[in-house]
């Protein structure tokens, strides 16, 4: 694995307590050359082979996806993460995230090679016995066989470990014999591997208790006999990506194809989401970027009241907002797989797979962040391609409609945005719990600090000293508010999952805050754009994160009690404006003129 010239690892979810310097986070400005060059192979295969047959792609023809396929193997683009000795490339995480990234111009396209090198594939490369890897991964890495991955149910979906396919061995001991069925399952409709989840249940005579189930996984090939995949579904958007159901009925598989151990089936079900949600916020800033394109050369050739439409204010401001959201996310994403990569670089090349998970599971809270923002981040980007498109936005012709549809789904899969704010809130409270996050202290620390009186901003330097100043607020706010509300609900703050959400929020908001600014920072002046670009997301980020801190004030307490939060409330987010309208215009200036995303 290519190693990252980063400093340090940064614990994972320490983000809130810790302040990090521009030069611990990895950002697209620390692409190293062998990166860079996977990511300009993969921006010409996108631009030149996958774009013109987006129609194709869109009409459901998989013998053309299964052809792009095998061209993105040919390119190695499926064989990132794949090791050398089964015919992989070996790479870091930044460079897959990279490949998600650039290829992202078709969504329905992204979903099928990320279904097939994530969770498709990753199942086999950490969990294989030898013998698997030998036989499926070579071809995995080369396109010749695709992957999918069969873990939600019609009555399970993010409440996966409730699913109710089951696996009995055989009375000779030689299969497993699988029953139930499997719902949405991405790709199924031309994969040639399924990664099946099922539970196994040991059938023990009359009278004797029986064994706990025990979740597991399995290799399913597709011309098992008893596995029969279903209609492909009609969907609102992804329409060139297939989905289907599955039906396991008496679907016999030798033994050998139980994938990792039995009863550990969980750790790769959720292991693997980890990794399947940066890869979604990779594939989503570049879906965004590509929005943010089409937009802009729609509005310089339509024009309204004798001029192009990119010259009005509001249009602008649309333009602005969506790059300074492909900044943030370019950030935000990178800073957290670099680090992955950083905490991966460490361990020896025969490391098991079980430290390799341990490592990325260290960062399961960045990882959910990632997957949220960066979704509801292109929510916002193609609805603002979309409207300024205006009528034509609305009909199938243009490119708009079809990425307004297409980014829907972002938030539903890799786990919802809801499982993935409580996952967010839950696992930082847990970690202070456990003694593994220094939680209470800091917020002990910031408790006293208000009490003590109303001085409390911290001094910052520079061309983004408001920003650092918002951004030390807001680290405080967000300790207070935890403090605040893990007071009101000692035991039982799981239970009141709007607070979970709000605070769920503000971290999520801080860490954009954060990787925006220390992003631009690493700049050392040498871009305006970048500067303003950090100022509008952290101008951004600060009015979530203080909407956020009142609803959960307003929620904790009442009275006197109230006022008093209030006035802290006040004091931590005290700031005088910036002026956002001239960022932006320049900004949109700037993207107008190049007809693209310039950074
Ligand atoms: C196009 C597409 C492709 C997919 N690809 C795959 C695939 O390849 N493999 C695979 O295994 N699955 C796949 N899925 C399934 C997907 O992962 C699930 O749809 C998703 O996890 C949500 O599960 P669900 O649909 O059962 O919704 P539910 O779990 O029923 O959720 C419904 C609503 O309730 C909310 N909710 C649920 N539980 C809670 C809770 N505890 N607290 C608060 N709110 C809650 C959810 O956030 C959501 O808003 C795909 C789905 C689609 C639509």
């Amino acid at each position: 694995m290519a190693t990252l010239s980063l400093p340090k690892i940064i614990p994972g979810g320490s983000f809130l307590i810790e302040n990090a310097a521009p030069e611990d986070v990895f950002t697209p400005e620390d692409f190293s050359e062998e990166q860079q060059e996977i990511a300009r192979t993969t921006a010409e295969f996108a631009e030149k082979s996958i774009l013109p047959r987006a129609a194709e792609i869109e009409a459901k023809n998989f013998a053309v996806t299964r052809e792009l396929l095998l061209e993105a193997g040919q390119l190695g683009l499926l064989a990132v993460d794949v090791p050398e000795q089964y015919g992989g490339l070996a790479l870091d995480k930044v460079t897959s995230a990279l490949v998600a990234d650039r290829i992202a111009v078709s969504a329905s396209f992204s979903v099928s090679i990320s279904a097939h090198t994530g969770i498709g594939t990753l199942p086999v490369i950490w969990y294989g016995t030898p013998a698997q890897k030998e036989k499926y991964l070579p071809k995995l890495a080369s396109g010749e066989w695709i992957a999918a991955y069969a873990l939600s149910e019609s009555s399970s979906g993010s409440d996966a470990m409730n699913i109710r396919a089951q696996a009995h061995l055989s009375p000779d001991g030689q299969q497993y014999i699988l029953n139930g069925e499997k719902m949405w399952i991405s790709n199924a409709g031309f994969a040639d591997l399924f990664i099946v989840f099922a539970k196994i249940v040991r059938d023990t005579p009359a009278g004797e208790p029986g064994q706990p189930e025990q979740f597991s996984a399995f290799l399913i090939e597709r011309d098992t006999a008893g596995l029969t995949i279903g209609a492909e579904e009609h969907k609102l958007g992804i329409r060139g990506s297939s989905t289907c159901p599955l039906v396991l009925s008496d679907c016999a598989i030798p033994v050998d194809n139980l994938l990792g151990e039995a009863g550990k089936g969980h750790h790769i079900a959720f292991n693997i989401l980890n990794v399947g949600r940066y890869k979604l916020g990779a594939a989503t800033v570049g879906g965004a970027r590509h929005s943010l394109r089409t937009a802009v050369r729609y509005g310089k050739q339509r024009m309204a009241f004798g001029k192009p439409i990119v010259s009005f204010g509001l249009i602008q401001e649309m333009i602005a907002e969506t790059a300074a959201g492909i900044f943030a996310g370019e950030a935000l994403v990178y800073r957290v797989v670099g680090a992955i990569d950083t905490a991966l670089s460490t361990l020896a090349a025969d490391a098991p797979a079980s430290e390799v998970q341990k490592r990325i599971e260290d960062y399961a809270v960045e990882c959910s962040i990632v997957k949220v923002w960066c979704s509801e981040m292109l929510e916002r980007a193609v609805d603002h391609c979309l409207q300024i498109h205006g009528g034509y936005g609305y009909v199938e012709e243009y490119p708009a409609e079809r990425t307004w549809r297409d980014a829907r789904i972002n938030r539903i899969f890799e786990g919802t945005n809801e499982i993935n704010r409580l996952i967010i809130t839950g696992f930082t409270m847990k970690r202070a719990l456990q003694g593994r996050l220094a939680l209470l202290p800091a917020i002990r620390k910031v408790m006293d600090e208000v009490m003590a009186g109303p001085s409390t901003r911290d001094e910052a330097s520079g061309p983004l000293a408001a920003e650092k100043a918002l951004l030390a607020g807001a680290k405080k706010l967000g300790l207070f508010c935890s403090g605040a509300a893990s007071q009101k609900y000692p035991t039982n703050l799981q239970d009141q999952q709007e607070i979970m959400g709000a605070l769920a929020d503000i971290l999520i908001e801080i860490l954009v805050m954060e990787s925006a600014i220390l992003r631009a920072e690493k700049f050392a002046g040498r871009s305006k754009t970048a500067i303003a670009l950090a100022q509008l997301a952290a101008t951004r980020s600060f009015g979530v994160i203080q909407a956020s801190a009142e609803r959960i004030l307003g929620a904790v307490a009442e009275g006197d009690m109230l006022r008093t939060q209030m006035a802290i409330f006040r004091r931590l987010a005290k700031h005088d404006p910036i002026n956002t309208v001239a960022i932006g215009r320049a900004i949109a200036e700037e993207m107008i003129a190049a007809e693209r995303y310039t950074l």
